[in-house]
């Protein structure tokens, strides 16, 4: 049987291909699109969803790092996805309860923007569309796998819409509750944080004035990402779980002004809010980042906490690294499935990831915690960032991407 063929038995449909990748999510999806464009393997996306629709609006979005939008720049989607609401931000603003602040401006930094806030939904819409060019990837929206059996030389997998995929390599991107990951029997290690994030849309009486804005507060820190309307933010507000319930539960009127309480004096009047949901937050990372014939990426091979913004792109640095990989082990005629090929991707991908989780799980606990040794140690360390602006700058160019060994699409 042919690659990327087709077969119809009685009862299901056997469809062989060399990838598939479970999980239609931004990095699952911008893997897909660097293999059509540059490969001649034929890649199968398994989405449990419906294609993205943009008249449904969803109140998510994400900070993406200039090495993400050179990735998508790269696959030349870039300009569709600025298309859609976009907007860069030009400073990021952090302060906590008892005055200690710290600043981040793009002169300093001799950038145009240190970020831009995109919808997920309109990037995946994009990457979607721009996959319907190839005849090479194809997605299978609705399509939820269900049954995974490990061979020596393919994987069997199994949908709920009674088709079984086989392939050479399987891509687990189908998120922090991966189903992949965990037929595979890769244990995680997980922390709960034992808080959700409310995440809703705010409308202010002030201009954002393209300012990302964090106050670190006793129960966790509140974010405002700038959207394309100059009054309206995307909310990131972190709360213990119990605490976010009853904000959850506040009438519309009173969550604005709870959040005016928070803002009003760095910032502005939060007079109206939309789409208010709430997501469980923890940190995890898989023991294991590849096996034969299987490779996890984005959120099925980590977690982080969302108040460093880096979730998403180390889910795309993941997508590219396995696609370098993978590129790579064709050129050198070498079964890019095969175990050797994966494990220099998990390499790589560890020796970027880690410090980054690592990092945003410190600063988590360094702004939680109220003990008097913490606290110093905090102001001490704000007070060191702001006098010494080198140091200052290495930290905030690492977290926007631009550092050594990222893969060649995000460089
Ligand atoms: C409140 C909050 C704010 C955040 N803000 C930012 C930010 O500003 N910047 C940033 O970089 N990151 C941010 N993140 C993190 C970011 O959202 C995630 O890292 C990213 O969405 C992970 O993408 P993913 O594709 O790996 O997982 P997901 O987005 O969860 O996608 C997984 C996909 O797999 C599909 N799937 C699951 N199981 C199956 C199955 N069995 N069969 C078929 N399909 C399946 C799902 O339907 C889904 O489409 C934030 C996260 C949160 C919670």
């Amino acid at each position: 049987m042919d690659v990327g063929s087709e077969v119809r038995f009685r009862h299901f449909v056997y469809m062989k291909h060399d990838i598939v990748i479970v999980g239609g999510g931004v990095p699952g999806l911008t893997l897909a699109l660097a293999l059509a464009q540059s490969t001649s393997l034929s890649v199968a996306v398994l989405e449990a969803r419906d294609c993205v629709r943009l008249f449904k609006r969803d109140a998510r979005v994400s900070a993406i790092t200039q090495a993400s939008k050179r990735i998508f720049k790269k696959l030349g989607v870039w300009s569709a996805i600025h298309a859609q609401a976009i907007q860069s931000f030009t400073r990021i603003e952090c302060w906590d309860e008892a005055g200690n602040e710290i600043d981040f401006h793009c002169e300093t930094l001799a950038m145009s923007a240190l970020g831009y806030i995109v919808e997920n939904q309109a990037i995946q819409f994009v990457l979607q569309e721009a996959l319907q060019s190839y005849c090479t990837a194809q997605i299978f929206y609705s399509t939820k796998l269900i049954a995974l059996h490990e061979k020596e030389d393919a994987i069997m997998l199994s949908t709920d819409t009674g088709q079984v995929f086989h392939a050479k390599l399987v891509v687990a991107a189908d998120g922090a509750m991966s189903f992949v990951r965990e037929r595979a029997q890769i244990i995680l290690d997980k922390k709960d944080y034992n808080e959700e994030a409310i995440v809703a849309t705010i409308t202010t009486t002030a201009m954002h004035e393209q300012i990302a804005r964090q106050c670190f507060l006793k129960t966790g820190p509140v974010a405002l990402l700038p959207l394309s309307d100059s009054y309206r933010t995307s909310l990131v507000w972190t709360l213990p779980t119990a605490e976010a319930k009853q904000y959850m539960d506040l009438k519309p009127d009173d969550f604005c002004k709870a959040l005016t309480c928070v803002f009003s004096k760095r910032f502005s009047e939060v007079v109206v809010v939309e789409g208010r949901q709430s997501f469980r937050l923890c940190k995890q990372q898989a023991q294991q980042c590849v096996k034969p014939r299987i490779a996890l990426l984005g959120d099925a091979l980590h977690t982080v906490h969302p108040l460093a913004g880096q979730g998403m792109n180390m889910g795309l640095l993941d997508a590219a690294a396995l696609f370098e990989i993978i590129h790579t082990a064709i050129a050198h005629h070498r079964d890019f499935g095969s175990h050797a090929v994966l494990r220099r991707y998990a390499r790589w991908r560890k020796a970027d990831n880690f410090p980054m989780s690592v990092g945003i799980d410190w600063i988590k606990q360094l702004f939680a915690a109220n003990t008097p040794v913490i606290s110093l140690v905090r102001v001490s360390g704000l007070q060191i960032l702001n006098r010494f602006p080198t140091i200052k700058n290495y930290f905030a160019r690492y977290a926007v991407g631009e550092r050594n060994g990222l893969p060649k699409l995000a460089q």
